[in-house]
């Protein structure tokens, strides 16, 4: 099997309600589809969260040519060879090895993106290719796997309490874990709405803290102490976003909650250093975002060997099958639950994965079980 083109669709949709996290404003959903065709008819698909959409098209159609004539079933040869492009490489200067020259460093998020896509869209190949899905490839047997909703992001002129409503609502729906956006406001404020939560979903549903990195050490220790008293699961990218291991362990020292962390990673060097300063309970990776199904499996294993949890950030329906594939180390699959916020997935795909009951039901079709819905793709097309 040969790769025979490898095309990139930027898809995106603006939301009729915009919202924050502490640090981002959300006033549309993006993502781009990546297309890998193969000279047998098999064509896989992967996604990537990311942006600015062009700049990360314009990548793919550079690693097109690169990878196009390869067995698709050789992700890590492609994986490494795409990987190498970021880096000098002897001959390598200017192009003038025939590869695209060594690819600017201000690009390397949008880079470690492209290769995600282009590596989802090779696992998807690859269960085509075997008539698996891709938890059975990877020796996974679990079709319902753990999954959480989260929820409560900042709208202008809400109530404090409105977190609260969004995540009962989630349990009223079969989730047995919930996460909420926390971080953008004051202590008093957010101890309000994090006791507003706990109120509402009783003592006995997981309860976790997504803050999006508003503190630094001092403050988080002391954010830690004021909401303890609620049984808070983890507390999620709890520090500034150039804070690193050494600062994560001074915070894990003192705080009385679990912490997780991955979601800004592009990629298994840094996560390593992570899970090795023993700071971190969850690794929260996210394979659209960067680097890609790959990249996940070797940073699952790495976490499984050290006792960190596997988290995977977002992407429940490509998530779950590695959450399926690693037992008791995977915690679970995150779904986020407001039912406006995938307008473009819940078009494009057909079949694939299921959230009902706070559990992501896999279904046996190969690869990650999804075919394409081209109309749906016109109409977001960006
Ligand atoms: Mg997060």
């Amino acid at each position: 099997m040969r790769i025979t083109e490898v095309l990139a669709h930027p898809l995106s949709v603006t939301y009729a309600q915009p919202s924050w996290t502490a640090h981002e404003y959300i006033d549309r959903s993006q993502l781009i589809l990546v297309e890998v065709r193969t000279d047998t008819g098999i064509t896989g698909y992967g996604e990537i969260a990311g942006g600015p959409l062009p700049l990360i098209c314009d990548l793919i159609a550079q690693f097109a040519p690169v990878i196009r004539g390869l067995d698709p079933l050789g992700h890590t040869e492609i994986w490494a060879k795409l990987f190498s492009l970021t880096s000098p490489r002897p001959g390598g200067l200017g192009g003038w090895d025939g590869m695209p020259a060594p690819l600017p460093r201000n690009h390397r998020p949008q880079i470690m993106a492209a290769i995600g896509g282009i590596d989802i869209a090779l696992w998807d190949i690859k269960g085509k290719a075997a008539n698996l899905p891709v938890f059975r490839l990877l020796g996974g047997t679990r079709t319902e796997v753990f999954t959480y909703a989260t929820g409560g992001f900042y709208v202008e002129g809400a109530p404090l309490g409105a977190g609260a409503d969004e995540l009962a609502g989630f349990v009223a729906q079969g989730y047995r874990a919930v996460k909420l956006k926390t971080g953008a406001l004051s202590l008093a404020d957010e101890v309000t709405r994090i006791r507003a939560v706990r109120e509402a979903i009783g003592p006995d549903v997981l309860f976790m803290l997504d803050m999006n990195a508003p503190y630094d050490v001092a403050g988080c220790i002391d954010f830690a102490k004021a909401v303890a008293p609620f049984d808070i699961h983890w507390l999620e990218e709890p520090l500034h976003w150039y804070l690193q291991p050494a600062d994560y362990v001074r915070l894990a020292a003192a705080s009385p909650i679990p912490l997780a962390h991955g979601e800004r990673e592009w990629h298994r060097y840094t996560v390593r250093d992570f899970i090795d300063s023993g700071a971190i309970g969850f690794i929260q990776f996210d394979s659209t975002r960067a680097a890609g199904f790959t990249e996940s499996l070797r940073i699952a294993h790495y976490a499984e060997q050290k006792g960190v949890s596997i988290a995977p950030h977002s992407a429940v329906h490509l998530h779950a099958h590695l959450v399926s594939a690693f037992g008791d180390t995977a915690f679970a699959a995150e779904s986020i639950a407001r039912p406006d916020f995938h307008p473009i997935q819940d078009a494009i795909y057909i079949g694939g994965p299921e959230v009902r009951n706070g559990m992501v039901h896999l279904p046996e079709t190969p690869g990650f079980g999804m075919e394409i819905d081209w109309a749906a793709v016109e109409r977001f097309r960006a």
